[in-house]
C-alpha cells in the first residue's frame, strides 16, 4: 500500500470544499514546500521557508496523472491546485492550469497564499485559472509575522499591492480568504485595517474563517459574534464560511471508481485532517463502509486520529514526520 513508501499520488479526492463545492485536488510540490508558516496550518511547521521557485514536479508528470483520474469521475466542481505547499512555487503551473483545461470542462481553481502575485510569472500563470483563491490574514506588518510567518524577503505592502494589480487585470473570480485567530488578527483595530487592504483588491467575494481543524500549533477559532463583526465591517461582499454542504451518496458528485482503496483515502487526509464524514461524503460511502477503510488507513500507519473540538480528525502523523 503506497502508505509505506510507495509512489505518491499528486491527484486526489474528490473533497468536499466548504468553498468549491466537490474538488478534485492536484498538488504540484513536495511535502510543505511554502514561503510561510501559518500557525494555523493543518500540515504542521514549515521546514524550510523558501522563496525559490522552479519544476518541483512536472507538468506532464500531473496532467497524465490528472487525465487518468478524469476517467474516473463525474460530477467535480472545480480542479483545484492545491495541496502540501505553495502552489505558486512551481514554475509550471501555468501549463498545468492551461492543460488541466483541456482534459475537460471542468473549472479550473488555484489556492494560494497570495504571496506571490506581485510575480510577473505567477500573475501570468494565473491568467489561465477561473477561480484564484488567495488568502490575507493581516494588514499590519508585525500581525503579518505573528500569523504567517513568512519567508525573509516577503513585504506585506508589496503583497496587498500584488493582490489589487492583479485584479486589475485578472477577468477570473477572485475569492480572498481571511483567517481569523483568536488573540492573534482579531481585534478591532486589526479588522478595520484588513478591510481598509479588501477595498484596496476589490476580490469577488471575501471568506471568512476560522481554524477548526487541528494544527500542530495551539491556535483557537475567533468566537461568533467576531465572525459576526468582520462580516459586517467587510460589506456585502463578505461570508462567514459554513460546512461542506454536497454528498457524494446523493448523487450530487461521485468518483466512479468500482472500489475506493485505503491509499486514495490516505492521500486526501495527508493534505487536509478530515473527519469521517468528510470521507463518507467525498467518496460516497455508507458510515461503515467508511470507518472499514479509515480501520485500514490507521493500521498501515503514517495516519492518526486527533480529537479537536469535540470531533475526530484524521491527520499525517506528526510523529516521526512522514516525508512524502
Ligand atoms: S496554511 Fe498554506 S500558506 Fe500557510 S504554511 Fe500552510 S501551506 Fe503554507
Amino acid at each position: 500500500m503506497p502508505l509505506k513508501g510507495g509512489a505518491r499520488q499528486r491527484v486526489f479526492g474528490p473533497v468536499p470544499s466548504r468553498r468549491l463545492g466537490f474538488s478534485l485536488g492536484v498538488d504540484a510540490l513536495p511535502f510543505k514546500t511554502c514561503d510561510l508558516d501559518c500557525v494555523y496550518c493543518q500540515l504542521g511547521g514549515t521546514p524550510h521557508k523558501t522563496l525559490k521557485r522552479k519544476a518541483y514536479v512536472g507538468s506532464k508528470e500531473i496532467l497524465d496523472e490528472l487525465s487518468a483520474a478524469l476517467q474516473g469521475c463525474r460530477g467535480i466542481d472545480f480542479i483545484s491546485f492545491s495541496g502540501s505547499g505553495e502552489p505558486t512555487l512551481n514554475t509550471e503551473l501555468g501549463a498545468m492550469i492551461r492543460g488541466a483545461k483541456k482534459l475537460s470542462g471542468i473549472p479550473v481553481a488555484v489556492i494560494t497564499n497570495g504571496t506571490l502575485l506581485w510575480h510577473p510569472d505567477v500573475a501570468r500563470d494565473l491568467m489561465a485559472a477561473d477561480a484564484v483563491l488567495p488568502s490575507l490574514d493581516a494588514a499590519s506588518d508585525n500581525i503579518f509575522e505573528k500569523v504567517d510567518q513568512p519567508a525573509r524577503g516577503l513585504s506585506l505592502e508589496k503583497i496587498v499591492a500584488g493582490l489589487a494589480a492583479f485584479r486589475k487585470r485578472y477577468k477570473g473570480k477572485i475569492w480572498l480568504e481571511v483567517m481569523l485567530v483568536k488573540g492573534y488578527n482579531d481585534s478591532l483595530e486589526e479588522l478595520r485595517r484588513i478591510k481598509a487592504c479588501i477595498d484596496q483588491i476589490r476580490p469577488d467575494r471575501v471568506d471568512i474563517n476560522s481554524p477548526v481543524r487541528p494544527s500542530d500549533k495551539k491556535v483557537s477559532p475567533v468566537s461568533a459574534s467576531c465572525l459576526a463583526r468582520a462580516k459586517a465591517l467587510f460589506g456585502p461582499k463578505a461570508v462567514i464560511i459554513g460546512g461542506a454542504k454536497k454528498d457524494a451518496r446523493s448523487g450530487a458528485a461521485a468518483r466512479l471508481a468500482s472500489k475506493i482503496r485505503a491509499d486514495q483515502v490516505a492521500e486526501m487526509i495527508l493534505r487536509r485532517p478530515v473527519t469521517a464524514e468528510d470521507v463518507r461524503r467525498s467518496f460516497g460511502l455508507g458510515p461503515s463502509e467508511a470507518a472499514e477503510l479509515l480501520e485500514e488507513v490507521l493500521r498501515a500507519g503514517g495516519i492518526e486520529a486527533v480529537r479537536r473540538s469535540g470531533r475526530v480528525y484524521y491527520r499525517g502523523n506528526r510523529h516521526p514526520r512522514r516525508r512524502l
